[in-house]
């Protein structure tokens, strides 16, 4: 296995501003991760649902081929992570309106023996000590990258600065950088958070973006400019599974990047990459447009981004 990602498989419920709403919808970090990651990559999932987890859902995941779902564990007796969101008007901002953690804070899911060895590995939103726990078993890793939120950072702040401890990289909202750090501004943020022991973060900013703060130098990207947002849910976990996708499709073909998956260089394509992907998941509820998406819309809208960024 390229690429490995462990975080929350669950069932969501979204409001979004304009009065819809969906109630029991597949989501979960790892989803979005993995859905947007396998238009590049090989992707396994490390998690673990319970017995109520629906049928249907799992037809979901088999919809994406390069999914891989042999550490996908069901628990028999427990129950599958839930959350619940409301988006304010801006689309940018949302409410938490419930978060059942369930099976997320019992035993950590096993990392099957195939992807033990895997080179790029995504620790996505999850609690940060189970995070920790799985990063141990990625004895070969190349690049191991992060993910986390406000719920964490208020209620698990100590694990989260040894589980940083760990990792190549984070990446984060701006408004939990600024809740982590107390600085509002985001290179100041980004410069504290290398502080812990990484080599790079990368804090999203939403419709505006994301800056990249590494050892090695800064980069700003724009988003896609959307006309089309229906629901947001997921953005984030898309970027991350776009950028982690791209870099370990490229360090199994030896391309641009192989020689250090974690550089500068490495991390500014890669993200270019996260950020056309996510403008498409945010086009519909759940996976409703990554399911539809083709390889060739997706290269269609990458180089009208590429073309938006050339300056001459
Ligand atoms: P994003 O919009 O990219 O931040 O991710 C949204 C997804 O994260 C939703 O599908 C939720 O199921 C999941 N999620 C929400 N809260 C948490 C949490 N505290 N830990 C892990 N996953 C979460």
């Amino acid at each position: 296995m390229n690429l490995t990602v462990t975080g929350t498989v669950g069932i969501d419920t979204v409001f979004t501003p304009d009065g819809e709403h969906r109630e029991g919808i597949l989501g979960g970090s790892s989803i979005y991760f993995a859905a947007a990651a396998s238009f590049f990559s090989p992707v396994g999932i490390v998690a673990a649902v319970g017995d109520d987890f629906p049928d249907e859902f799992r037809g979901q995941i088999a919809h994406f081929g390069a999914i891989d779902t042999a550490g996908l564990e069901t628990r028999a007796g427990s129950k599958t992570f839930r959350w619940g969101g409301k988006y304010l008007a801006d689309m940018d901002h949302r409410e938490t309106l419930f978060t059942e953690l369930n099976v997320v804070i019992e035993e950590p899911p096993s990392v099957p023996a195939a992807y033990a060895n895997c080179p790029v590995v995504f620790l996505a939103n999850m609690h940060p000590g189970v995070q920790h726990r799985l990063a141990g078993q990625f004895t070969k890793r190349r690049l191991m990258v992060a993910d986390t939120m406000d719920l964490w950072i208020n209620t698990a702040r100590a694990e989260l600065e040894v589980m940083l401890g760990e990792v190549d990289g984070l990446v984060l909202n701006y408004d939990e950088a600024e809740q982590f750090t107390g600085h509002r501004n985001t290179v100041t943020a980004g410069k504290h958070l290398l502080e812990f022991g990484l080599r790079f973060v990368v804090i999203k900013k939403g419709e505006h973006g994301a800056i990249l703060v590494h050892r090695d130098g800064l980069a700003a990207l724009p988003a896609f400019p959307s006309e089309r947002v229906v629901d947001p849910t997921g953005a984030g976990d898309s970027f991350a599974g776009g950028m982690m996708g791209s870099i370990a499709a490229a360090l199994a073909r030896g391309g641009k990047g192989a020689e250090d998956p974690g550089s500068f260089e490495s991390l500014r394509r890669a993200m270019a990459h996260g950020t056309v992907v996510a403008s498409f998941t945010i086009e519909q509820f759940s996976l409703g447009r990554l399911r539809q998406l083709t390889k060739q819309e997706l290269e269609v809208r990458s180089h009208q981004y590429m073309h938006m960024l050339r300056l001459e």
